[in-house]
């Protein structure tokens, strides 16, 4: 990237991916007010369950080169369960985009903030602070129905593939180790484990004996590995004492679900899909049909993916400005529960969507002066 105009691509998708994408935009706009030196660009794309009812296509026409060409995704969420393939699949043409950008390293992360609900009765719960890194472009959903790769046997037998390719993994633990060490910098306890199923499957070991090839490159960076079965029960046991996570995709998949219930559910769990030259921003829900137009939508799970995009656009470009942009997001959310002005209905407050959204975008404004 070498202009300070970034062009954005919106997806807002179905559900409840349209109020909280649209909440996400206006906390943007009042970050970026106040900030010199860039300007985002945002050009909105149809696509998703609601779309392909109507036309039969699962996204615009173009909407894939247009979002290969753009500097970042930002994607609502995508998918009813009223709307099916004949097959029974779910419309996911985000997996698609996955694939085509090659968007490899999923990035969740799991921080309990103040006043929002613990799970767990330990104290030490409050200090939960972990990414988990899921790859994202083959693992077991290698063989995902959006790919059309499963072997289906007539109506006896369905045969998934579960592939781990060493290019893939080789970018995917770097990408981890990395993290780490950005993390630390921002006083992040530079650990890294990599979660997988070594002791069963060939594929898991050749994705550990990967891990522990790179991790020879990054000596500052502490290193370990745990079964995906331990790091479900220390996920429970112990969670505050984990940093990045690296997994295999499916069990990214769950890991992240599960990690995200223990610092207040899934209206909180922000997501980066990042490969070497495209990132797609979403929040890691879906779009939760059961509250769809009751303006009950926690939006910080998109408003904190956004935050996620201006530092990815930062990284990318050096513009200075836009790693501000997106401190003053997270600075806004973290101040926000600390004193209570943020009250999600998820979390049993008072406030819908859109309070949700003007009390952020009061403490920007409030904290830029
Ligand atoms: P997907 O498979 O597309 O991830 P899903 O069917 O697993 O979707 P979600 O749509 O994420 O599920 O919803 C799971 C539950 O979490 C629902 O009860 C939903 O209302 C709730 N939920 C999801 N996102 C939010 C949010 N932003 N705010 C409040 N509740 C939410």
């Amino acid at each position: 990237m070498t202009t300070n105009r970034f062009n954005i691509v919106v997806i807002k998708g179905d559900g409840i991916g349209v109020d909280v994408t649209n909440a996400a935009l206006e906390v943007l706009e009042a970050a970026c007010r106040r900030r010199r030196g860039f300007a985002l660009v945002y050009s909105e794309l149809s696509g998703g369950a609601a779309y392909y009812r109507e036309t039969g296509r699962e996204m615009a026409p173009d909407a894939e080169k247009k979002a290969e060409a753009a500097d970042a995704i930002l994607l609502g969420a995508i998918g009813l369960p009223s709307v099916r393939h004949a097959n029974g699949t779910e419309v996911s043409p985000h997996l698609r985009l996955r694939e085509i950008l090659q968007l490899y390293a999923g990035i969740r992360p799991v921080k309990a903030y103040p006043n929002a609900p613990k799970m767990l009765a330990d104290d030490r719960a409050s200090e939960i602070d972990l990414v988990v890194l899921r790859e994202s472009t083959e693992g077991l959903f290698y063989s995902a129905a959006i790919h059309n790769r499963s072997v289906v046997i007539g109506d006896e037998e369905v045969r998934e593939t579960l592939k781990i390719s060493r290019a893939t993994t080789e970018r995917l633990h770097d990408f981890g180790f990395r993290l780490a060490q950005k993390r630390k910098q921002r006083g992040g306890k530079g650990k890294v484990t990599c979660v997988d199923k070594a002791n069963v499957f060939q594929s898991m070991a050749f994705f550990r004996k990967i891990f522990h090839e790179r991790a020879r490159f990054y000596p500052d960076i502490e290193t370990s590995c745990n079964y995906v079965d331990a790091q479900a029960l220390d996920l429970i046991r112990r969670p505050w004492e984990f940093d990045v996570l690296v997994m295999e995709n499916m069990f990214g998949d769950i890991i992240s679900d599960l990690a995200g219930g223990l610092v207040g559910g899934m209206g909180i769990a922000c997501c980066a899909e990042i490969g070497d030259d495209h990132g797609l921003f979403q929040p890691a829900h879906g779009s939760a049909p059961d509250i769809i137009g009751q303006d009950k939508a926690n939006p910080l799970a998109a408003i904190l993916s956004g935050a996620m995009m201006l530092d990815y656009l930062h990284d990318r470009s050096g513009v200075e400005a836009l790693a501000d942009a997106a401190l003053s997001i997270e600075a806004a959310v973290q101040r926000g529960f600390s004193e209570k002005r943020i009250r999600p209905v998820e979390y049993g407050g008072d406030q819908g969507t859109v309070a949700v959204t003007k009390a952020i975008v009061d403490l920007i404004r409030r904290s830029d002066g």
